[in-house]
């Protein structure tokens, strides 16, 4: 959801409070895509602080399912999100996207409440989700989800110093 900031921008002092929906429909990260299960509205308090800067906090809490690192079932994994942050509009957007090293969530006098949240939780997320501390995984074989039973799949794995062993002997046969 867009946010039009003329408003404060034009009166130095001025702060105004917003509460407006999470829209978007997934996280998308650089090598990722998440749905988004539910959301908090976003709420946003921007204040001008004069000489062109603006103050931007709020919150908000977003679930998202992230498949579990072992076994690839979703998992219901919610983050809740604190920003604060200066806006420097004397920047321009192609600046501003430079400083953050990220896309800028600000377009001229519309700041995206969407893009804003999404750019967060790029630096919430954890690295791995599990859906549980003992989650088996799948099966190396069959890709059978292995907390939903045993596949049955024969996945003993040799000890290479044994197979090592094996190997000779099958030789001493073959002669
Ligand atoms: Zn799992
Ligand atoms: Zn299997």
């Amino acid at each position: 959801m867009l946010i039009n900031l003329s408003e404060v921008f034009t009166l130095e002092g001025k702060e105004k409070t917003w509460e407006v929906p999470f829209e978007a429909k997934a996280y998308k990260g650089s090598r990722v895509e998440y749905p988004v299960v539910s959301a908090n509205p976003v709420k946003i308090t921007v204040k001008n602080l004069g000489n062109r800067k603006l103050s931007l906090t709020g919150n908000t809490s977003v679930t998202l399912a992230i498949p579990c690192s072992r076994c690839l079932e979703p998992v219901n994994y919610t983050t809740d999100i604190e920003f604060d942050q200066e806006i420097d509009m004397n920047a321009s957007d192609e600046d501003r996207v430079k400083d953050l090293d990220e896309q800028s969530y600000l377009s001229g006098y519309n700041l995206d409440a969407d893009m804003l949240v999404c750019n967060e939780l790029s630096l919430y997320l954890p690295m791995k989700v599990l859906c549980k501390d003992n989650c088996k995984g799948i099966c190396s074989r069959c890709g059978a989800n292995l907390n939903k039973g045993d596949c049955g799949c024969d996945t003993w794995v040799p000890d290479p110093r044994m197979a090592a062993i094996q190997d000779i002997f099958k030789q001493f046969k073959e002669v």
